[in-house]
C-alpha cells in the first residue's frame, strides 16, 4: 500500500475542514485533505446552501400564488401559477455544483492534496483511506504530524421511526421530485421550521409536531412570536408539547401532554430533531479522546486530549453552525503555522431562515440577567420603519442589550423579513466593543432596515427619534 507523509492531515472537507485546508495551504503547510463524500460537506451539499435555495424558490412561488389570488394591493396580477419541483431541485443542484467545484479549485490553488475516500483512523498519526468503490484507486495510508478531525455531524434518527420510505431527513427533503401533498414535520427547530415553511409555501399541507411547549425553544419568546403568527397565517398546523409515537401505515401516531392520542396522515415525515457529532464508524474510538457528551472535547485552541490531534466544527458540538466551523478551521491552521491564536469570539451570530427571519448575536436580556449583569435593553419595531413598509413587512423588531453602567453592547436580536443581513453589523459592534453611543451616532443609510438598529440604540439611551 502507498504511504503518503504530510505535515497536516485533515479528515473531512466540510466548512471546518476545507477552510482549514485553504488557510494551511496559504501558510505553506504541506496538507492532505480526505473527503469521503463531496467537498463542501453538509453545508454546501445537503445543508445551508441547498436549504436556502429551496426557501428562496418557495418564497418566489408563494408570491405568485398570492398575486394569483388577485388581492395584492400592489396591482400585480398573475394567472394560474404552477411549480415543477424537479426543475427547482435541478437549479438548486446547479448552485451546489458551482460552490463545491469552487471549494475543490480553491484547495488546489493552495496546493492542498485532496484524496477522495473514507479515512479510517489507525492511531493519532496514521489513517488508511478506502477509495470509493469502482473508482479504480488503491487504498492509501497517510502518516502525519498533525491530525485535524472535521468529520461533521449526522441527523438524529428516532429509534422507533428510522429513516427510510416516507420517513426522511433534511437530505431527502432537499431533493424530492414532487411536492408532498401532506407532510408531517417532527421538531420545530431550525430545520423543521425552515423546511416546513418552505413546503407549505410550495403547496404541502404541513403539520409540525414539537415536544417542547413552544416553537424554536432555543430562542426567547418575544423573538419567536412573529414566526408563530406567520405559521398560523400560512396555514401550518403546529402541535406543541406533543410526542411522536411511531408510524402506523401512512399515519403518524402522536400523543399530547394530556395523554390524548391522534393520527396524522402523511405522505412524507420529515424528522428534524437535531444533529449528532460524527464520532463513530471510522476508528475515532481508537484514540480514546476525552469527550464532552456526544462531541469531541476541545480546549480554546481546538486541541483534543491527544497531542497534535485537533478537532473542529460540528464534531466538537454546539453551536453546530458553518461559520463557527470555518472560524475554528482557519484558527487551527494558523496555530499549526506558529501563530498565537485562541477561539474567543465575543459573539457567534445565528440566523434562523424562517418567515420572518430571526437573527441573534451575543446576549439576550434573559442571558444578561442570568449572568448577573445589570443590563438595559430596548427595541425598535419595523412598523415604524419606512423601508419595512415599502417591502410590505412591518412585523418584527430590532432589540439591543447593553451594560447599564458603561453602555457596552452585549447583544442584538432581530426578527423580520431580511434581518439575516443585519448579522454582520451586530457581530462587528460586539466584537469591536462598541457602546450604545457609537451605534446611535453612526449615520445609517435611509431608507434601510438598518435604521431600526440605530433607533434601538437611541431608544436604549432614552431618545429614539422615530417612535
Ligand atoms: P460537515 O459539513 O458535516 O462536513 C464533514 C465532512 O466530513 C463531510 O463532507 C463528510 O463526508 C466528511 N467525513 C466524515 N467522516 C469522514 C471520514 N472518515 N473520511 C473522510 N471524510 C469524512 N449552518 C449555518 O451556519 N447556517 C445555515 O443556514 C445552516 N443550514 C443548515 C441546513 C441544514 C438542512 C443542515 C443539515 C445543516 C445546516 N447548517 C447550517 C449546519 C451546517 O451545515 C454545519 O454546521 C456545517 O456543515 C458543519 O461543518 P463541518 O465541516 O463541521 O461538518
Ligand atoms: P434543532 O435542535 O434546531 O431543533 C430540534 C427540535 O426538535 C427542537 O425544537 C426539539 O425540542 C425538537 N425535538 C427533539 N426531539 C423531539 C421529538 N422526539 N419529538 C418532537 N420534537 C422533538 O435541530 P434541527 O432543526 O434538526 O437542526 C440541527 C442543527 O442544524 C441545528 O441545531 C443547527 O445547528 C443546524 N442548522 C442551522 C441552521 C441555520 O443556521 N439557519 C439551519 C438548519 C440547521
Amino acid at each position: 500500500m502507498e504511504t503518503i507523509n504530510t505535515t497536516l492531515l485533515i479528515i473531512g472537507g466540510g466548512p471546518a475542514g476545507y477552510v482549514a485546508g485553504i488557510r494551511a495551504g496559504q501558510l505553506g503547510i504541506p496538507t492532505v485533505l480526505v473527503e469521503g463524500a463531496q467537498p463542501g460537506g453538509t453545508c454546501l451539499n445537503i445543508g445551508c446552501i441547498p436549504s436556502k435555495a429551496l426557501i428562496h424558490a418557495a418564497d418566489e412561488y408563494a408570491k405568485t400564488v398570492h398575486y394569483a389570488a388577485q388581492t395584492s394591493p400592489l396591482g400585480i396580477r398573475v394567472d394560474a401559477p404552477s411549480i415543477d419541483l424537479e426543475k427547482t431541485v435541478a437549479w438548486k443542484d446547479g448552485i451546489v455544483k458551482r460552490l463545491t467545484g469552487g471549494v475543490g479549485a480553491l484547495l488546489k490553488k493552495q496546493g492542498v492534496r485532496v484524496i477522495r475516500g473514507w479515512a479510517r483512523v489507525l492511531d493519532g498519526k496514521t489513517v488508511e483511506v478506502q477509495p470509493h468503490e469502482g473508482s479504480g484507486q488503491e487504498p492509501v495510508r497517510i502518516r502525519c504530524e498533525h491530525m485535524l478531525l472535521a468529520s461533521g455531524s449526522h441527523a438524529v434518527e428516532l429509534p422507533f421511526m428510522p429513516f427510510g420510505g416516507p420517513v426522511i431527513s433534511s437530505t431527502e427533503a432537499l431533493s424530492l421530485s414532487e411536492v408532498p401533498r401532506r407532510m408531517v414535520v417532527v421538531g420545530a427547530g431550525y430545520i423543521g421550521l425552515e423546511l416546513g415553511t418552505a413546503f407549505r409555501k410550495l403547496g404541502s399541507q404541513v403539520t409540525v409536531v414539537e415536544a417542547a411547549e413552544r416553537i424554536l425553544p432555543a430562542y426567547d419568546a418575544d423573538l419567536v412570536k412573529p414566526v408563530a403568527s406567520s405559521l398560523e397565517r400560512l396555514g401550518v398546523e403546529v402541535r406543541l408539547a406533543t410526542s411522536v409515537l411511531g408510524m402506523e401505515g401512512e399515519r403518524v401516531k402522536v400523543r399530547d401532554a394530556s395523554g390524548v392520542e391522534a393520527y396524522l396522515e402523511a405522505d412524507r415525515v420529515l424528522v428534524a430533531v437535531g444533529r449528532k457529532p460524527a464520532t463513530t464508524g471510522w476508528g475515532l474510538e481508537h484514540l480514546m479522546l476525552d469527550m464532552n457528551g456526544r462531541a469531541v472535547k476541545v480546549d480554546e485552541q481546538c486541541r483534543t486530549s491527544m497531542r497534535n490531534v485537533w478537532a473542529i466544527g460540528d464534531l466538537t458540538g454546539e453551536p453546530m453552525l458553518a461559520h463557527r466551523a470555518m472560524a475554528q478551521g482557519e484558527m487551527v491552521a494558523e496555530i499549526i503555522a506558529g501563530k498565537r491564536r485562541w477561539f474567543h469570539p465575543a459573539a457567534i451570530p445565528a440566523v434562523c431562515y424562517t418567515d420572518p427571519e430571526i437573527v441573534v448575536a451575543g446576549m439576550s436580556p434573559g442571558e444578561a440577567a442570568a449572568a448577573g449583569i445589570d443590563a438595559i435593553s430596548a427595541s425598535f419595531p419595523f412598523s415604524a420603519n419606512g423601508r419595512a413598509m415599502t417591502i410590505e413587512s412591518t412585523d418584527g423588531f430590532v432589540r439591543v442589550v447593553a451594560r447599564k453602567d458603561n453602555h457596552l453592547i452585549l447583544g442584538w436580536q432581530a426578527v423580520g423579513v431580511g434581518v439575516a443581513e443585519l448579522a454582520a453589523g451586530f457581530t462587528q459592534s460586539i466584537e469591536l466593543g462598541a457602546q450604545l453611543e457609537d451605534v446611535a451616532r453612526t449615520i445609517h443609510a435611509h431608507p434601510t432596515l438598518g435604521e431600526a438598529v440605530q433607533e434601538a440604540a437611541l431608544r436604549a439611551l432614552g431618545h429614539a427619534l422615530h417612535i
